[in-house]
């Protein structure tokens, strides 16, 4: 830190201690208007970042996102912020390494420190088929343009010097591999980020606003019916997550959509004892340390379908299992926090992005566990479709016509556990 920036900071402490109520608002709270081009229905990243883009890129403004709760209090704001593009299939590697690309530039571009830090992902391996199946995973990486590189055992344990190595360990580490361009950006940063350069566009940012069910011509949405009042608009988006199916319902269509609590946790804050983002897909968990210092763990889905924000006993005790086994020194760690999220699971473990069977509708769902890392693509792709009436060819095989014609992308062992 700068003296000129230490000291800016301390008037700005200064200004709030004193109660200073003269801040400029980071986005408008904005009324509904009686009519839009394009409503957003979803205030977490990927109705943002789309309601971003449709202005920046495609210059559409009269655009309204429509939040239940407040901006990024769903997913986006409980998510374990792991940034990565260490998929499997071709489809999916351009999907998300457009990502990441588009993160690695974010601050730039939304002029919004995202606090974004590629420190790299490691997936350990615990057995002899875990180094076969990574090898052929990182290569499918490398054929794809994207950057893999496989570890011997002692690579890993230089990157991770706490890693459990002992002799008598009940998963050895045989191996891993890595993604260095992997990392970590901070959620509420990314939700923010949109919604200020959004409204700064002339999108209205409604918060509080409930979407109770859709207006409809004939077939086709014509706008929605929400707790402030009827909204019309030539377009309806949804990007709604672990709630998608029930707002199909209310539109007249089923979703191959599973909803399941996720959960994750904090311990105190330490001084840093993570160098990477850590994986172990066979112990279902993984690690990093957050910029505050706090360990963020986090490990699979509750094993039925709820939308319960809470996250059950049974998988808490797993994931703190793999926790101790596999860094014993963290079992002198102090829990801060545990909480969970509702997430949005397709059986081919791909999202939906595009066209419903209900004209006017269009869908931005099924990310399951790791839409965080996509939020620029799904915004950036949802916007295009939205304005231009065509898929964007980056999402075009990942419509929602795939399960008629059975043409899946099955990431389920890329997506890796919950990230
Ligand atoms: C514990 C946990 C850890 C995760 N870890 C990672 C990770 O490390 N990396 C990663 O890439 N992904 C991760 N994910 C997944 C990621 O968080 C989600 O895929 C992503 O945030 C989805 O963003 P979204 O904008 O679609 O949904 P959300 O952020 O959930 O936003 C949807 C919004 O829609 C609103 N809404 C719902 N119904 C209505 C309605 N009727 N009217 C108006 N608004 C409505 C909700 O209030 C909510 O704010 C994790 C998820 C959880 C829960």
């Amino acid at each position: 830190m700068t003296l000129r920036s230490r000291y800016s900071a301390w008037n700005l402490l200064a200004a709030a201690s004193k109660g200073d109520t003269n801040w400029a608002p980071v986005w408008r709270e904005d009324e509904p208007k009686l009519r839009y081009d394009v409503i957003v229905i979803g205030g977490g990243g990927h109705g943002l970042a789309t309601a971003y883009y449709l202005a920046k890129n495609h210059g559409v403004t009269n655009v309204a996102v429509l939040e239940a709760g407040w901006i990024g209090g769903g997913n986006t704001g409980r998510n374990t912020t792991i940034v990565r593009s260490n998929y499997l299939y071709p489809e999916s590697a351009r999907l998300y390494d457009f990502s990441l690309r588009q993160y690695e530039h974010l601050a730039q571009a939304l002029n919004f420190n995202i606090m974004f830090s590629q420190r790299g992902i490691v997936t350990l391996a615990h057995s002899r088929h875990d180094l076969d199946a990574q090898a052929r995973w990182a290569n499918a990486m490398l054929c794809n343009g994207i950057d893999a590189e496989l570890l011997d055992a002692r690579q890993v344990q230089e990157l991770e010097p706490r890693l459990n190595f002992g002799a008598g360990a009940r998963f050895p580490i045989l191996g891993g591999f890595i993604q260095r361009r992997g990392g970590s950006a901070r959620h509420d940063a990314v939700a923010w980020g949109y919604a200020r350069g959004a409204s700064a566009l002339g999108v209205d940012i409604v918060q509080s606003c409930s979407v109770t069910g859709f207006l409809k011509q004939g077939n086709a949405v014509v706008g929605v019916a929400t707790n402030r009042g009827e909204i019309r608009a030539d377009k309806v988006a949804m990007a709604v997550a672990g709630h998608s199916s029930v707002l199909a319902g209310m539109a007249g269509f089923q979703l191959p959509v599973t909803s399941y609590a996720l959960q994750a946790m904090v311990s105190e804050p330490v001084k840093p004892v993570l160098n990477t983002v850590t994986l172990s897909p066979s112990l279902g968990a993984y690690w990093s340390q957050s910029d505050k210092g706090e360990v963020v763990i986090g490990g699979a889905l509750d094993h039925f379908p709820s939308y319960a924000q809470r996250g059950s006993f049974d998988v808490m005790q797993h994931v703190l299992a793999a926790t101790v086994e596999m860094f014993p020194s963290f079992s002198r760690l102090r829990m801060l926090r545990q909480w969970a999220g509702i997430v949005d699971v397709v059986q081919d473990s791909s999202p939906i992005i595009g066209a419903t069977p209900v004209p006017g509708l269009f869908i931005n769902c099924g990310w399951g566990t790791g839409g965080f890392k996509a939020i620029p693509v799904g915004g950036w792709t949802l916007a295009h479709v939205l304005a231009t009436g065509h898929n964007h060819e980056l999402a075009e095989p990942f419509q929602l016509q795939r399960f008629h014609t059975g043409r899946l992308i099955d990431e389920a062992a890329a997506a890796g556990i919950a990230h």
